[in-house]
């Protein structure tokens, strides 16, 4: 229930890895006196880190997803469905795609990233970005259903740790159907930069094992006449799916909020914005003073800091510093009920045991957001 004497509105945008966890910890310990409000164009919210999972077929949409409208219910927390097309700080408003307006005291943005296809151009109808999750997921159903008995041919660009994943799992997907696909992996680099040598072998030979051709330094670009290339060559896959180079949402610089080259709104070490002291920022839309990866471990650490901070600006007490680890567990899913896990350093463990063990922290992650929450409270908790 929401408290009748609220004094100030936290509307919170986008519900991303970052505000999930926040909202749930400000749900056991509300802000005496706030109102929270979540806006966000989707009742459900995607983990990245099952997302391989759901189109190798390990998971269903549920299994992968938050019901962030199920959260937001037992956290006391309002949710309107909708985007936010555009922030005016001054004015402290936000404007809806629904139309209406919604004012707030304080904000907190998780809103993520959006494709950077510029190499590209717009308008390509055979490129699928892999973000928004949602229309992703109802492209690839559909190329699924057109496949029929027919042998699909896919491009995934980006050989990171997303893209990579996508490609084996879109090769086990056929593979566990004995449909024929022709799936190439392309990246204008390296395969998995920034990991481990030993994680590359280890990744190469589950690629050879899936049949999926991977073409490193080799960039697609578009031409004039709207066909796309790999570096010289005519890139004929029926759907290329996009995973590579993202930016910050327009509505970020538009808003005159401090952003990075990229688009990316700038945030102390607290996670407040540099421009306004009354709008916090985390996961991909924050440009941290140090430079960090867009990944998912990093917008899922932030939550704490984040939802203290937001308490202690709110009661005008000092504000926190978030300490990115300089290094962390990674658990690449490598098609198959097959995981490759690495923390630094060039050791790294591979097999279904890896998998067994990062679906059990995955599926602990998501058990988070099932179990009942304490409805909020109306008195004060501290
Ligand atoms: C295939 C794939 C696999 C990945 N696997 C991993 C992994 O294993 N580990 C890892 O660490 N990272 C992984 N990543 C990276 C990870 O997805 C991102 O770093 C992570 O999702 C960022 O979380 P976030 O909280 O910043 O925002 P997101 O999870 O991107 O959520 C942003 C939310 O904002 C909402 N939103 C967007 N625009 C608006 C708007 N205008 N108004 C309101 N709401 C809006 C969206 O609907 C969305 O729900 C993977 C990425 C991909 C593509």
């Amino acid at each position: 229930m929401i408290s009748p004497s609220a004094q100030y509105d936290l509307v919170f945008v986008g519900a991303g890895h970052s505000h999930a966890l926040a909202l749930r910890m400000l749900a056991m310990k509300p802000i005496p006196g706030v109102r929270l409000t979540m806006v966000s164009p989707d009742s459900l919210s995607a983990y990245s880190g099952m997302l391989p999972g759901l189109i190798a077929g390990h998971y269903t949409l549920d299994d992968t997803h938050v019901d962030v409208y199920r959260l937001c219910q037992a956290s006391g927390c309002r949710f309107v469905q909708a985007s936010v097309t555009q922030l005016d700080p001054k004015k402290r408003q936000l404007q809806l795609s629904d139309g209406s307006q919604l004012a707030y005291d304080w904000l907190s943005l998780d809103v993520g990233a959006t494709p950077d296809l510029s190499p590209i151009g717009n308008g390509h109808a055979s490129v699928v970005p892999v973000k928004p999750v949602a229309s992703f997921y109802t492209r690839w159903q559909q190329l699924c259903r057109d496949a029929g008995g027919q042998t699909p041919s896919l491009a995934v660009v980006g050989a990171g740790a997303g893209g990579t994943e996508m490609a084996l799992a879109m090769a086990h997907h056929f593979q566990n159907r004995q449909q024929a696909a022709e799936i190439e992996l392309i990246t204008g680099g390296d395969l998995l930069p920034g990991f481990p040598a030993s994680v590359r072998a280890k990744m190469r030979q589950r690629l050879q094992a899936h049949n999926v051709t991977l073409h490193t330094h080799s960039r697609v670009h578009g031409d004039a006449q709207q066909q796309l290339h790999r570096g010289d060559q005519p890139l004929t896959a029926q759907w290329v799916l996009w995973c590579t180079g993202v930016r910050g949402l327009a509505i970020l610089e538009d808003s005159g909020l401090e952003c990075d080259e990229r688009g990316f709104v700038r945030v102390t070490e607290s996670l407040q914005t540099l421009s306004d002291t009354r709008i916090f920022a985390a996961g991909d839309c924050a440009a941290f003073p140090i430079p960090l990866p867009k990944a998912g471990v990093y917008a899922v650490r932030q939550a704490r800091t984040l939802a203290d901070n937001l308490r202690a600006a709110i009661q005008g007490q000092p504000l926190a510093a978030y300490r990115p680890q300089s290094r962390f567990l990674s658990l690449l899913s490598a098609g198959g009920k097959d995981a490759i896990a690495s923390r630094g350093g060039n050791l790294s463990l591979a097999g279904h045991w890896v998998w067994r063990w990062k679906d059990h922290i995955d599926r602990a992650f998501m058990a988070k957001f099932d179990r009942q929450l304490p409805a909020m409270s109306t008195a004060p908790a501290d």
